[in-house]
């Protein structure tokens, strides 16, 4: 549904008036966070089971408090047999025509790691310039508490009569790759079905520019077998007049990439990132790149990142090194990684992959192909009213305009969204800053751009509460 671009505008007062009752509101949010800092709750077989249910209960409760649900429960799905970690959802129907939004966030978090990293106990909240340190302190017990505390800051606002509907859905195993995902939407689907889901699991551009994530690649990969002879035999007695599989194998992957390295399959979909600022000298330091190695591809390397594809060889069962002999390989197996640009169906680029594969094998080499995996890139839905709002919301908030960002990688849960709520506008938001070091020692979360993502939600709500969609 379309809805007139000066319907999703904010009013300054409303704006100064929702940063004074977060404000007021921030001390108490980040009490909040802290005590769910505190709490160990990882969804991995090796770490107590107990933590995570402390945890879920601990979420629970927060949402309870609001007095706004007509329901608030702790729920698990099933999938291969083993019951899944405990999610909270909880469900406000909206009301007079108003949008259903869904509230996404995950309150289990990544194992602490290197201990002797760690510059502050893992699971103790502390405070230093400006950030609060701790596991899980950013992803995602951040997005947690930015969802509660902007339900607060609008019944504030507008009173506890408010018509958007609010659905909430907080995971309990997203860092363990979230296993039964998919059957807790089916099995949940009158809580979760919403017109607009806000997956507030990202991060922003810097700790001022706010971001919402409009794009991601997915994933297309391909084990494939090159064969040349039916068994081994004495390179001394038959090199040089048959090829060895390894040898055609490295012909075969080397046609992946063309001269300038960007890849070489025809017909693969590619596109434009936005048109932001991120330097090779950027990228050489993030990425670590070798003086003297140059970056591959053509293009802004955001659109090399982000929209268009790239190939890896990512494994080759060859024989070792120490093992080696002068024997010609029959036959090699090796696993390609393709990351394929929003927009690309994962089949169609198998497809193409494949394609090349046959048409490139040297010598007239015997491919075949092994397993296989696939993943739904995911791009937003740029015209939606949703959209619109979240970027009017996050420049009012922050003060500064609000970018489109992408990620090179996936987020696999939004494929299952995206499949079982195909007309649901998805909102990736940030509540992360590029330094918050998410999965690893010392994750932080950055107070002020916190306090952004916490504004920019609740004006989202507030101004959801005046839209009739349907
Ligand atoms: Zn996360």
């Amino acid at each position: 549904m379309t809805m007139p671009a000066d319907s999703l505008n904010h009013d300054s007062i409303a704006v100064t008036l929702t940063k004074e009752k977060v404000a007021a509101r921030f001390p108490s949010a980040i009490a909040t966070l802290g005590n769910l800092v505190r709490i160990p709750g990882i969804a991995w077989d090796a770490f107590p089971a107990e933590n995570l249910e402390k945890s879920a209960e601990a979420v629970a409760e927060l949402f309870r408090s609001t007095g706004v649900f007509e329901l608030v429960e702790i729920r698990r799905a099933e999938a291969n047999g083993k019951v899944g970690a405990p999610a909270v959802v909880a469900r406000r129907a909206a009301r007079n025509g108003r949008p259903q939004v869904l509230l996404y966030a995950h309150h289990d978090v990544q194992p602490p790691g290197d201990a002797s990293i760690w510059q502050t106990p893992e699971f103790q909240p502390t405070l230093i310039d400006g950030r609060i340190y701790g596991r899980g302190a950013a992803d995602d017990k951040a997005g947690i508490v930015t969802h509660l505390t902007a339900i607060q800051t609008l019944v504030e606002m507008v009173g506890e009569n408010f018509e958007v509907g609010i659905s909430i859905f907080i995971e309990g195993e997203e860092e363990a790759g979230s296993p039964t995902f998919r059957n807790f939407l089916d099995a949940n689907r009158d809580i979760l079905e919403a017109d607009v889901i806000v997956v507030a699991d990202s991060a922003n551009w810097t700790t001022t520019i706010p971001a919402l994530t409009t794009t991601l690649r997915g994933l297309v990969s391909q084990v494939v077998e090159v064969q040349t002879l039916d068994h081994a035999v004495h390179s001394g007695m038959f090199g040089g007049a048959v090829p060895d599989a390894m040898t055609a194998t490295i012909k075969l992957l080397s046609t992946l990439h063309d001269d300038h390295g960007d890849v070489a399959v025809e017909g693969l979909h590619s596109s434009k990132a936005s048109d932001l600022d991120y330097s090779e000298d950027q990228l050489r330091t993030d990425s670590g790149l070798l003086d003297g190695v140059s970056t591959i591809g053509t293009g802004s390397i955001l659109d090399r990142m982000w929209t268009k594809p790239s190939i890896a060889v990512i494994g080759i069962d060859g024989m070792s090194v120490a093992m080696s002999s002068n024997t010609l390989l029959p036959s090699v197996k090796s696993k390609i990684s393709m990351r394929i640009a929003p927009g690309q169906e994962p089949e169609k680029a198998l497809e193409l992959l494949r394609a090349h594969l046959l048409k490139n094998a040297p010598f007239g080499a015997k491919v075949t192909f092994g397993e296989i995996e696939l993943g739904k890139p995911f791009e937003v839905q740029s015209g939606g009213w949703a959209k619109l709002l979240a970027n009017n919301s996050l420049s009012a908030a922050f003060g500064n305009e609000s970018v489109d960002i992408g990620i090179g990688g996936s987020i696999p849960f939004i494929a299952d969204l995206l499949e079982v709520f195909p007309a649901a506008q998805i909102l990736v938001t940030g509540v992360e800053d590029p330094d918050s070091r998410a999965h690893s020692p010392n994750e932080s979360i950055h107070l002020e751009t916190l306090r952004g993502a916490m504004i920019a939600e609740s004006l989202f709500l507030i101004k959801g509460n005046d839209l009739r969609v349907k």
